[in-house]
């Protein structure tokens, strides 16, 4: 006898069973959010979500005030005139663009489509962040500083092949953006300095 809507819901398969999960969403909204950055040799996106619910989105870009167009994106001799000691990472802007307050990143988990530097390691660790998810990653992993991070800070980190089904974990795989030998070669000089 069909007694409650669970029943109902079984007997009449009413109920969609095939969506996607929290971590499944977060990777496809992630890897979103890295097609939004101007860097042209690594795009990076970061997802923090708790209980089912977006916290916050983030991807590798210029500080806030500092345009993309007018921003150092090469990789000069000299650093001062390259990316490295400006650009903000994913998971930096992700925490730090957080609306809310901040005790609502306690227990979050953040989903990145590139395992984290060891600054960035910090940055999650003091948020309070309990879960890193990881899609890509430059190399082995488990000897790193930001590794060696955030199992001492107590932080789950898994791989997405650990939370996704085979069909999303190729999908995401083969389309998620990453640092490209295409754009390094491209290096060139300009008014006699390499870019
Ligand atoms: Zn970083």
């Amino acid at each position: 006898m069909l007694d409650n809507n669970n029943d109902i819901n079984e007997y009449l398969g009413l109920e969609r069973k095939d969506t996607i999960t929290d971590d499944e969403a977060a990777c496809a909204t992630a890897m979103i959010w890295a097609l939004r950055s101007k860097d042209p040799s690594t795009q990076v996106g970061a997802c923090i979500y708790k209980d089912g619910v977006l916290l916050s989105l983030g991807y590798n870009r210029p500080p806030r005030g500092w345009s993309d167009s007018a921003f150092f994106w090469g990789k000069p001799d000299n650093p001062l005139y390259g990316k490295y000691p400006y650009i903000i990472h994913a998971e930096h802007s992700a925490i730090s663009n957080y609306r809310g307050y901040k005790h609502d990143l306690d227990g979050a988990t953040m989903l990145v489509t590139l395992f984290p530097c060891e600054q960035c390691a910090q940055d999650i660790a003091e948020a309070g962040i309990k879960k890193l998810i990881y899609i890509n990653t430059r190399g082995p992993i488990e000897d790193t500083p930001a590794m060696m991070l955030l199992n001492n800070a107590g932080i789950e980190v898994v791989s997405l092949k650990d939370v996704a089904s085979v069909t999303l974990q190729s999908l995401y795989l083969s389309t998620t953006p990453t640092t490209t030998g295409a754009v390094r070669s491209k290096r060139r000089l300009y008014n006699g300095n390499t870019i």
